[in-house]
């Protein structure tokens, strides 16, 4: 029960709601590839399949739906607007000083890799 709770937070009803009006409209949608819609799909599923992994670690360690909440809401605000999404923040490269787009791994300028910590981390591989 708890998952099905994070879930529909995450998504949102009104989001739901639209997505399942963009699937039955996909055909007439100019611009979005298929190759695009099975990659948000496959990445859709593992980021479920990961909330419900650490939902079961959370729940073996006692946390309630309200901690959940709670939690959500402070890594919401974290990047200064509460909008029911997390912002990306961009890192600075150690070698060439540029700013390195968010989501990335390595420098778009000059190749160099993130340090480990800040690659590592389980969501940015999503
Ligand atoms: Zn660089």
């Amino acid at each position: 029960m708890g998952l099905d709770f994070f879930i529909a937070y995450a998504m949102g009803r009104s989001s739901a709601a639209r997505a399942e009006r963009a699937a039955a409209s996909l055909p007439s949608v100019s611009g979005v590839s298929i190759d695009t819609v099975e990659d948000l799909s496959e990445r859709i599923n593992r980021l479920v399949l990961m909330s419900a992994a650490m939902w079961s670690i959370m729940e073996e360690n006692g946390a309630t739906q309200e901690d959940l909440m709670a939690r959500m809401e402070e890594i919401d605000a974290a990047d200064g607007v509460l909008d029911g999404r997390m912002t990306p923040k961009a890192h600075r490269c150690a070698k060439c000083d540029s700013m390195i787009a968010p989501g990335l791994r390595a420098c778009q300028f000059c190749g160099e890799p993130l340090p480990q910590d800040d690659a590592a981390k389980p969501f940015d591989s999503l």
